[in-house]
């Protein structure tokens, strides 16, 4: 009885806790928090400067004073203290913003699919020291199929393709379990290190890690686009040490990406021939699902439909899908307890 009256009062929150980004979904709100998953600390005098977007903007600009830190690698805890203190801040501005000095929340949080236990356990044990109740894990390509609104639970082969800052976590999910799968630590990241790269190699251009990004942003495609893009990119020149900018085109973007691109698309080729021939069948009726940030490369459902010869789309707003799950969950936790990963 009492429980059940502090679950009403309290706000439970999904979380995806990305390695790019942090989002936290508020049952009976919506989404409130989306914000980079990066923090600004002082190495003096070991304090916080900063948390997300403010935090992210630091990157590359810093002094020596300041460590501008993305505490998480490859969608898992790498350093547990800043991860700690910034899912604490995240959780903290959520109640802040609210006006209501709410109970301990249940947290229903997204993981990549070949989390390890202790990895497992680094993700509990921050969400409790953010002030968590209980903590329920769900794998992260199926948070995003629920956000997707999929028939998991039915006796039906779905398909999602989660494309994230750290890793590609590629799926099929069939009566509400995963039945054949891939987390690669090829993603978003690796993208704009080619796009870094061939800027070095091909215009002694050498470019930070904030602005590769937004010329992926920008410029990155998969397939050749109806209209040309162009986009001036400036950065250091590195024989003579002094700022340089060029013109670059969609094309040589894509070209610089493609390696990337196709590691990816490969092992979307190779889950499928793992997966069971029926299941394999209804994907190639029902598509392939795209979700994450690496979804908005342009038309890289194009080429994943080409090569595959499978149907494939991007969903709405793919950068939100895990923590639309998440949330979906949360509305109704004891239905879908079957759905996340049981508890040590
Ligand atoms: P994570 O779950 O790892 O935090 P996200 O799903 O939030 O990752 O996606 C972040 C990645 O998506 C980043 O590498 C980001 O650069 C990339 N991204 C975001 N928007 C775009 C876009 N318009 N074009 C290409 N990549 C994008
Ligand atoms: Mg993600």
């Amino acid at each position: 009885m009492f429980k059940n009256l502090i679950g009403k009062i309290s706000h439970d929150l999904g979380i995806d806790l990305g390695t790019a980004n942090t989002l936290v979904y508020v049952k009976g709100k919506g989404i409130v928090v989306d914000e980079p998953s990066v923090v600004a600390v002082n190495t003096k005098t070991n304090q916080i400067i900063a948390v997300g977007n403010e935090a992210k903007k630091m990157v590359g600009k810093a002094p020596t004073y300041i460590s501008v830190v993305k505490p998480l690698v490859d969608g898992i805890v790498s350093d547990f203290e800043i991860t700690e203190k910034m899912l604490k801040y995240f959780v903290d501005k959520v109640h802040k913003d609210s006006f209501l000095s709410s109970p301990r929340p249940r947290m229903v949080i997204g993981v990549p699919l070949d989390i390890t236990e202790v990895e497992r356990k680094a993700v509990e044990d921050a969400a409790l020291s953010a002030g968590a109740r209980e903590v329920y894990l769900v794998e992260e390509p199926m948070a995003a199929a629920i956000g997707a609104r999929l028939p998991i639970s039915e006796a039906i082969g779905n398909m999602v393709v989660d494309i994230g800052g750290g890793t590609t976590e590629i799926a099929v999910i069939s009566l509400s379990g995963i039945v054949s799968w891939k987390s690669l630590k090829t993603a978003g990241v690796e993208i704009d290190w080619d796009i870094i790269n061939y800027a070095r190699e091909k215009y002694n251009l050498f470019l930070g890690e904030n602005s590769a990004e937004k010329i992926k942003h920008t410029l990155a495609s998969a397939y050749p686009l109806e209209e040309k893009l162009t986009m001036e990119i400036s950065g250091r020149d590195l024989y003579s040490g002094l700022p340089k900018s060029i013109k670059v085109t969609d094309e040589e973007i894509r070209y610089a990406i493609s390696k990337t691109i196709n590691i990816i698309i490969d092992n979307i080729k190779s889950t499928v021939e793992t997966t069971p021939p029926d299941l394999v069948s209804e994907i190639y009726e029902r598509g392939i699902i795209l979700c994450g940030g690496g979804a908005k490369i342009k038309k890289i459902d194009k080429l994943i439909t080409q090569e595959t010869q499978i149907p494939c789309k991007v969903i709405d707003d793919p950068l939100t899908a895990v923590v639309r799950g998440t949330g979906i969950i949360l509305e109704d936790l004891e239905n879908m307890k079957e759905l996340l990963i049981p508890a040590n």
